[in-house]
């Protein structure tokens, strides 16, 4: 069964922080998707299943933590969800 991030954030530190490893770690495996990027472009591009699903930096994979509120949507994947950027490869506030 996968593990819902809302579900996650409800539970103390050291739990969470064991499930979310487990989630991320389960979602190594890359694969190529075609990303529709919010400029309105379609790229094709070779992603971790934890990018795909918007748990990691598109660009430098750090992770996008339940804690983390710096992270920017840069577009959707059909059928898959949000991508996202951290702050440092989005180039901050737009
Ligand atoms: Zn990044």
């Amino acid at each position: 069964m996968s593990v819902e991030p809302e579900r996650i954030r409800a539970l103390d530190g050291a739990t969470k922080q064991l499930l979310w490893d487990r989630m991320i770690s389960s979602k190594q495996t890359v694969s190529s998707y075609v990303v529709m990027l919010d400029g309105g472009s379609l790229e094709t591009m070779e992603l971790t299943a934890a990018q795909a699903e918007g748990f990691e930096c598109l660009t430098c994979k750090a992770q996008h933590t339940a804690d983390a509120g710096a992270f920017q949507p840069v577009g959707r994947i059909p059928s898959v969800g949000s991508v996202f950027q951290c702050v440092a490869c989005s180039g901050g506030a737009r």
